[in-house]
């Protein structure tokens, strides 16, 4: 059997169901087989109506009386019935699932699977999943549940399954280092479990299958990866030590060890591909700094590429001016640039040597002329076609170095298997000096009483200590050139200042029907709101619609000390270095992801100073773990890890990177088996004649190596 015909050839499925599969991405009988379910309903067991208890009941019945209505609030489709066996009958109900009104026939016999609880005055059966009862292996009474697709729902899956049953006996082998068989049995006790053993064994394998395809695809990324060639550079010490020597700081240890990595990979004829990963406020910049002055003074050029014009602006300021002594000529290019015609072409004529930018810089018409080092800060945030656009603009033949960083910490399993063989360093060693960020979960209900004497105190400089600029009391260097430009009115306190972070940008920008949505405080009324209370400072507002050049305009004020709290919507989350900035609010902290908290929280405790975050929360409910977490630890690998747990791989990974790691089943913590799979990819790669010969896992794995790649 060849599982890459199309799904037409299987019994039961001809044109029109074909094409429904088709358009759920289901096109080959691979893709058919491997639609696994979601979950297995256990209908073992039914109890019959007049002996049922409150709690998960399973009962066999008919279902009359079945009416659908829309209830006032318009979004809500309710679908209530009542179900009967010989002994009683009770109330049934789903939300917005009207199919419900056709899946069932009266004089039909069904099991329903769900919560018995009371509501609105009576015991109610809600929201069950239901199941024909000839459709249910009467043997085994578990009936697995498939996500529904557009006008496929899980009964139709059923019995579409139903249909190949015999077929899955004539699945070929996959893997080598499996026993003959093994992968048509998992597959077959995936969708017709006899017992919840043979589910776990089905996933055993599957997961297996899995983590065999994502490590054998990064391995080989790497193996293309060392084919390619790039321009050595040569590592000039004296340079480095002068430029280190200038530095109004000392480089941590980690710093130094990343860079000396740097410019070891940067010295070889095949490209770099490494990681930097480093907590918010680790310094990664700096190190960034030294490779890219490696690349210029061999004569190379070095593409600087962020995620937004606020982050490269801010790089290009701290940058330009630390490297030019050098002879380092620096531009800058995002969207807003002026003259971007005259730019490129002292980009293409390589008079240019650092170019830092936005999506800008990935155009056609900008053309290096010896691009020979590619950084990409915030890596997760562009696509892997983004990325390679970059990658492309190297001289023929040429591929440039890739350093690539990240302030979202991999967990250690996530780098086992996805990121098998990628070079990563690791600053995971603050610059001296900083100090604990103090971590706090306030209800809404506290911003009055005990939020707004901290603003009072921290904006007033009342903060026990003494307000010096950053960086162990010495001036920051290359700060915000014009400040005096527009030297406010007010005179400029020797306080601290305040993030205020916020999610919508206008009142109801999310739909006022939804409470939970209308319960975000807007920006904008925020920041008015700040204002009533805090005359005397100065409050500005900041958020992703407006104008880039309005955004430079405040994070500029900002960073000069002309603002005291920036009420703003996450655009602040990246890389934002304002070490003045000592405490940071984030409301509706509960609507984030813990990397996306950490990340906000990163915005403060950058200088030697106290700093503070408190994370608002609206309802009556208990803190999440989440926030409780965070509260405890301003450790990002830890942070991250307990994540993975709390999330899941597919919610990681997709804030890792664009283009889904769509993991069905392994779990990225189950370490024993990445290690056995990793073994065993090893051994298979030993054998080149094994990727001649497992064709069709040299196939189903180019899926993976999209995104196991950095370039
Ligand atoms: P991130 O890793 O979050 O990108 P940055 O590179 O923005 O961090 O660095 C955060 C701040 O720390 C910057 O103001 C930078 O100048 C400063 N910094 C970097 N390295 C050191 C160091 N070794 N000692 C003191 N301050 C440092
Ligand atoms: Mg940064």
């Amino acid at each position: 059997m060849d599982l890459s015909e199309p799904v037409e050839v299987l019994k039961g499925i001809g044109e029109k169901k074909a094409e429904l599969l088709r358009k759920c991405g289901i096109l080959t009988v691979r893709d058919f087989f491997y639609t696994l379910p979601r979950d297995y309903e256990d209908y073992q067991a039914p109890t019959s109506i007049a002996a049922i208890r409150p709690g998960k009941i399973v009962i066999k019945g008919k279902i009359d009386s079945l009416s659908s209505r829309r209830t006032r609030r318009r979004s809500l489709s309710i679908t209530e019935g009542v179900v009967r066996d010989k002994t009683g009958a009770i109330k049934v109900i789903w939300f917005n699932q009207k199919y419900r009104m056709k899946q069932f026939s009266p004089e039909k016999e069904y099991y329903f699977t769900g919560n018995y609880e009371f509501r609105q005055g009576r015991y109610t059966l809600v929201s069950p999943s239901a199941a024909e009862v000839t459709d249910v292996d009467i043997a085994t009474g578990l009936s697995p549940v498939y996500v529904a697709h557009g006008k496929l729902k899980s009964a139709d899956f059923r019995r579409l399954f139903n249909a190949s049953r015999d077929r899955f006996s004539s699945v070929p082998d996959l893997l080598p280092s499996v026993p003959h068989g093994e992968r048509g049995r998992a597959l077959f006790d995936a969708h017709f479990p006899s017992t919840h053993e043979a589910i776990t064994a089905a996933r055993d394998y599957l997961a297996y299958e899995e983590l065999f395809e994502l490590i054998l695809a990064s391995k080989l990324n790497r193996r293309e990866n060392d084919k390619l060639k790039a321009e050595p550079i040569h590592f000039d010490a004296e340079k480095i030590k002068e430029f280190v020597a200038n530095l109004p700081f000392k480089l941590t240890n980690a710093q130094r060890m990343a860079s000396w990595e740097i410019f070891q990979d940067m010295m070889k004829a095949v490209p770099m591909n490494r990681l930097l990963q480093g907590d918010v406020g680790s310094g990664k910049t700096m190190v960034a700094a030294m490779a890219a002055l490696e690349a210029t003074l061999a004569g190379k050029q070095v593409a600087l590429l962020a995620p937004t014009a606020v982050l490269a602006a801010q790089h290009y300021k701290g940058l330009a001016g630390l490297l030019e002594p050098f002879g380092v000529k620096s531009a800058l290019l995002t969207g807003a640039t002026k003259g971007k015609n005259t730019l490129k072409k002292q980009i293409e004529s390589g008079e240019i040597n650092l170019v830092i930018g936005t999506h800008a810089l990935l155009t056609d018409d900008t053309v290096f002329s010896q691009l020979a080092l590619v950084i990409i800060d915030e890596q997760h945030r562009f696509g892997v076609m983004q990325r390679q656009k970059l990658m492309l603009k190297s001289p023929p033949g040429l591929a440039p170095h890739l350093l690539a960083m990240t302030a979202t910490p991999i967990p250690r399993s996530l780098q086992l298997t996805v990121f098998g063989d990628l070079d990563v360093s690791i600053l995971n060693e603050m610059p001296k000096g900083r100090k604990q960020i103090t971590t706090q979960i306030l209800s809404e209900v506290e911003i009055n009483e005990r939020l707004y004497p901290m603003i009072r105190k921290v904006v007033s400089g009342d903060n026990g200590k003494k307000t010096t600029s950053a960086l162990d009391g010495k001036p920051a260097r290359s700060k915000i050139s014009n400040s005096s430009r527009r030297t406010n009115q007010s005179t400029p306190s020797n306080g601290q200042q305040v993030y205020w972070i916020c999610k919508a940008i206008e009142e109801g920008a999310y739909g006022s029907s939804d409470k939970t949505q209308s319960e975000v405080t807007s920006v904008k009324s925020r920041a008015k709101k700040l204002c009533d209370v805090f005359p005397e400072y100065r409050v500005e507002f900041l958020h992703g619609k407006m104008k880039p050049a309005e955004k430079d305009d405040i994070m500029e004020r900002f960073a000069a000390h002309q603002i005291d709290i920036l009420v703003s919507t996450t655009v602040v989350e990246v890389g934002v270095d304002v070490p003045n900035a000592t405490l940071i609010v984030i409301e509706n902290a509960e609507s984030y992801g813990l990397a996306q908290l950490h990340q906000l929280r990163g915005r403060v405790g950058r200088g030697s100073l106290e700093s503070y975050c408190y994370l608002l929360t609206t309802g009556d409910v208990p803190p999440s773990r989440r926030l409780r977490e965070l509260e405890k630890s301003t450790d990002g690998f830890h942070l991250a890890e307990v994540d993975l747990k709390l999330r899941g791989p597919g919610e990681i990974y997709g804030a890792l990177q664009h283009g889904a790691l769509d993991l069905r089943i392994a779990s990225l913590s189950d370490t024993k088996l990445i290690h056995k799979a990793q073994q065993d990819v090893e051994r298979f790669l030993q054998n080149p004649e094994n990727m001649v010969k497992y064709k069709e896992l040299m196939q189903g794995i180019a899926k993976y190596q999209q995104i196991t790649t950095l370039n």
